[in-house]
């Protein structure tokens, strides 16, 4: 028991300089000589890149909140134009509706305690439920108590074969084509609006993963024989990462416009969560080099930190030196594997990243596309959890890509 007491929760990131919006990620170290992980946020970054999906995409923009659900980011993604919001927890939907009365939230977990659906539905305004069995369907029924009249949104998600993505997201939830068949003449009747949806897995990079995906959908809905009005394409549009440049939005966008128009489902709409696409290129993080063992360097931040995906996942991110004062850093790079702090070996990530040559103690170095799935899988472990948020004008470490591009073409 004392033992579980003592094991701290993970710290929240500490606010520098309030809402200040700083000038330069070099600026601020030169200043602050950073020993804790700083992550750097880049607002307007965020809201370009919202405003760029929203513009580009066929249909509602909703963003996904466990991606990143720090209030900043929240806030840029609002700037930037989108209105609706898909939530996975209960903690995820009271955020959200605190900060946006006015936003559109989507409960978007197949699998919900049922009093996150009572809260959810009762206190918070949400009306769209997903779910991939016929209990959890049974469940939303009784915990919103709520007549087809009442605007209940029942969405079934539906299980992709396993394709090419860095991360599949149909190895856990999802109905088989056949159940997702069933489920959808079984949840109309109590459906003022019914959707069917589909994850095909995150940073997806072959736009046909959408055209196959959506044929599959046009098959479970000619199976079930009843009206849909929303098919919702997930998550999982790419981003850039040293050595991965993936096609540009519009060529995903066109993809899935042209294959829901095949589907010919009259009033239907179509509805996407990105997560990644939108915050990825808004968040980086500055870590301190605090030894080097030949191309190793042992560094403040690790895959228990905010750099998880660098760890077994094998994401590398761009990296950049950063030594304020003293020698001009060499001009010739070396690749480096980076050691997080933590005492265990599996805190390793090989990248290998491109850095200076004399990098050394002392010296930080910028890690970017940190904006998705980096501060929000931070622990406590070994005590390294205190990092900090600042905010900056900076531009991105690698641009967004450009939603226009292939629309024009
Ligand atoms: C994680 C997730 C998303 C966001 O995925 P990205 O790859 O970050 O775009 C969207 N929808 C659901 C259901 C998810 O689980």
């Amino acid at each position: 028991m004392s033992l579980l007491r003592t094991r701290a929760a993970v710290t929240p990131l500490r606010r520098r300089f309030d809402d200040a919006v700083l000038p330069s990620v070099d600026a601020l170290v030169a200043v602050e000589r950073p020993e804790e992980p700083m992550h750097c946020l880049r607002p307007a970054t965020i809201a370009a890149a919202a405003a760029g999906f929203v513009a580009g995409f066929p249909g509602e923009t909703l963003y996904a909140v466990k991606c990143n659900p720090e209030p900043a980011v929240l806030r840029a993604v609002w700037e930037g134009g989108v209105q609706h919001f898909d939530c996975a927890s209960a903690a995820e939907v009271a955020l959200v509706r605190a900060m946006f009365p006015e936003a559109g939230i989507h409960f978007m977990h197949p699998v919900k305690a049922r009093g996150a659906i009572r809260a959810a539905w009762g206190e918070h305004g949400v009306r769209d439920f997903v779910l991939d069995s016929a209990e959890e369907l049974a469940k939303i029924r009784t915990e919103t108590g709520a007549a087809a009249t009442d605007g209940l949104g029942l969405f079934v998600r539906l299980a992709l074969p396993k394709g090419t993505a860095m991360h599949d997201l149909s190895g856990k939830f999802g109905a088989t084509p056949e159940a997702a068949a069933a489920l959808l003449r079984a949840a109309r009747p109590s459906a003022a609006r019914l959707g069917l949806c589909f994850h095909v897995g995150s940073q997806m990079l072959d736009p046909l993963a959408w055209r196959q995906a959506l044929a599959l959908a046009g098959e479970v809905i000619r199976e079930a024989g009843v009206a849909v009005d929303v098919i919702d394409v997930g998550g999982g549009f790419p981003v850039a990462y040293p050595g991965i440049e993936p096609p540009p939005l519009g060529a995903f966008f066109a993809e899935i416009e042209a294959g829901f128009e095949a589907l010919a489902l009259p009033g239907a709409v179509l509805w996407a969560e990105p997560g990644r696409a939108l915050v990825a290129a808004g968040g980086s993080v500055v870590v301190q080099v605090q030894g080097r063992r030949g191309q190793e360097l042992f560094v403040n931040d690790g895959v228990y930190g905010a750099l998880s995906d660098a760890g077994a996942p094998g994401f590398t991110f761009p990296v950049r030196l950063i030594r304020p004062e003293g020698k001009p850093p060499a001009t010739t790079e070396a690749g480096f594997v980076l050691f997080g702090p933590t005492c265990d070996s599996a805190d390793r990530m090989a990248g290998p990243f491109w850095l200076p040559e004399d990098v050394s103690e002392g010296d930080w170095i910028e890690l970017g596309q940190l904006g998705a799935y980096g501060a929000c899988l931070r622990t406590a472990f070994n005590g390294f959890d205190r990092a900090r948020l600042v905010e900056v004008r900076d531009r991105p470490m690698l641009e967004p890509a450009a939603a226009e591009v292939s629309l024009a073409a």
